[in-house]
């Protein structure tokens, strides 16, 4: 069993303030595979206390610099990625090749990505040039509390830490304590790479502990946080009485509207997209939309897709999916498939139980249902397991209504091969992000949703400004 029990506060690896073990359970065999401890506000203190040292001078060291130290973690990071999938895979159930392919890989372009972000900015610049006088200044926010889950566990550390320490502040990094070990590694490899004592902290928690402390710190400038919408409600109204920037990535109930005119696979690729990480992705298109005069046909494709899934344990190598991250998440999911069939939707394939051959593990059956309309709860609730909702529409403004008929904003998805609908549909669309055509939407593009999706973005240029402030200052000097 791997032991992470110490904490990593002001350059050095600290025991806890008092031993409280809290044990990480592998969901492939629901053995324990790990022991962290949970920190207490004494921890939390220290971390926060030597962030505060810390952040004069890392502030004023010339951003050069700091891209520097962001390219060595870099090269550690390729060093160590295998060692990074294997810990992922361990923790929270990603597939190895899975987790080799694009868990790990998602930590390094997204370094990377700040890399490239951070040299096309200016950080001082004239408002324009009839105004020479007149100078913005970017600076560093200051001292940042990072708490961040479970599911892409080093890509939404990743998103976070290296924009911030290309900005200039300094911080205190809480992992989701379900899938915490990544971020030892990101913890060592920043030890190894030099960073100035105390810029980067790490102390592991719940939310009720070092989650809630860090987000009503006086000392922390600001939160940056990603996971459930729930959690983020909790700490905006614990991060009000000290005003601080509260930066949010929540949930998502994406809609992935297919048109008749569609590529012949966007159906298929719907589904896998949909059970991606076993279904447990923020911006997993999760409600399927068909055009009437395809859709029994789309339901017969997902119903084959859904079939031919395989699910299997994450320490087996092969194109599976793997279990659930937690019990916790296995008797959601469970209970969101028996809500389906109870409101009325029509079950094609998978539902409740574990697939045939596993009474261990946090398997879930991949799950297709058809009929479903905007009201059930399993069309609006995010499930976060490998759960589709299909439901028909006719024209596009219904699709529009409906795919904007839900709390959520973060990815919406578009399939069809007509360029002038493609355009006016994703101006309509209320969300952060729209994909069409199963297209990428580029390196350096931001990340990020509106309504109860959060309104942060990551990555790209926007990624580095959200640790900025912006100081707007008079008759500067030319230098
Ligand atoms: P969660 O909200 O339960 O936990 C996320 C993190 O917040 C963990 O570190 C947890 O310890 C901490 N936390 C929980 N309650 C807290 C509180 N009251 N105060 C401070 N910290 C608290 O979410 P989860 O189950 O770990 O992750 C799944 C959720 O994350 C899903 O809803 C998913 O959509 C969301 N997510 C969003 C994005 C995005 O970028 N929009 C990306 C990935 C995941």
């Amino acid at each position: 069993m791997l032991e992470y029990r110490q904490f990593y506060i002001d350059g050095a690896w600290v025991d806890p303030a008092e031993p409280n073990d809290c044990t990480v359970i592998d969901p492939s065999t629901e053995e324990p595979c790990a022991v962290i401890s949970l920190g207490s506000q004494a921890d939390t203190d220290a971390a926060v206390a030597a962030a505060r040292r810390a952040f004069p001078a890392w502030a004023a060291t010339p951003v050069e610099t700091r891209i520097g130290y962001v390219e060595k973690v870099l090269e550690i990071y390729e060093r160590r990625m295998d060692e990074m999938a294997e810990v992922i895979s361990l923790e929270m159930g990603a597939p190895i090749d899975f987790s080799h392919k694009e868990q790990a890989t998602a930590g390094s372009d997204n370094i990377a990505d700040a890399l490239a972000s951070a040299r096309k900015m200016s950080f001082e610049k004239a408002i324009d040039e009839n105004t020479p006088g007149a100078r913005i200044l970017m600076e560093p926010i200051g001292v940042v509390g990072m708490i961040t889950p479970w599911n892409w566990p080093v890509s939404q550390v990743t998103l976070k830490v290296f924009p911030a320490l290309i900005a200039g502040c300094t911080m205190v990094l809480k992992p989701s304590e379900f899938a915490p070990l990544d971020a030892v590694l990101i913890a060592e490899m920043i030890d190894e790479a030099g960073i100035p004592a105390g810029v980067f902290n790490l102390v592991n928690g719940d939310g009720a502990g070092v989650g809630s402390q860090l987000s009503a710190h006086p000392d922390v400038d600001m939160i940056s946080f990603t996971g459930s919408t729930r959690a983020g409600k909790l700490i905006s109204k614990a991060a009000a009485e000290t005003l601080k920037r509260v930066s949010l990535e929540l949930g998502g109930k994406g809609a992935n509207i297919i048109f008749a005119d569609a590529d012949e696979n966007a159906v298929k690729r719907g589904v896998r997209k949909c059970f991606n990480n076993t279904g447990q992705s923020c911006n997993a298109p999760t409600r399927m939309m068909v055009e009437a005069s395809i859709y029994d046909q789309a339901v017969e494709i997902a119903r084959e897709t859904a079939e031919k899934t395989l699910v299997g344990n994450a320490h087996e190598t092969g194109r599976h999916i793997g279990p659930l991250v937690s019990g916790i998440q296995y008797d959601r999911v469970q209970a969101l498939i028996q809500k389906g069939i109870d409101d009325g939707a029509r079950l094609v394939a998978g539902g409740t139980g574990r697939p045939e051959g596993f009474n261990r593990g946090f398997y879930v059956r991949p799950t297709v249902f058809a009929d479903v309309t905007n009201d059930m709860t399993i069309a609006r609730e995010e499930i976060f397991g490998p759960v589709l909702s299909i439901m028909k529409f006719e024209t596009e403004d219904e699709a529009i209504e409906i795919a904007n008929d839900t709390p959520y904003g973060l990815t919406n998805y578009l399939q069809t091969s007509d360029g002038a609908r493609r355009n006016r549909m994703a101006r309509k669309l209320r969300s952060g992000m729209v994909e069409m055509n199963y297209q990428s939407r580029g390196a350096g593009s931001p990340f990020g949703g509106v309504k109860s999706s959060g309104r942060a973005r990551e990555g790209g240029v926007w990624g580095i400004e959200e640790y900025l402030e912006v100081k707007s200052v008079s008759d500067w000097a030319a230098e």
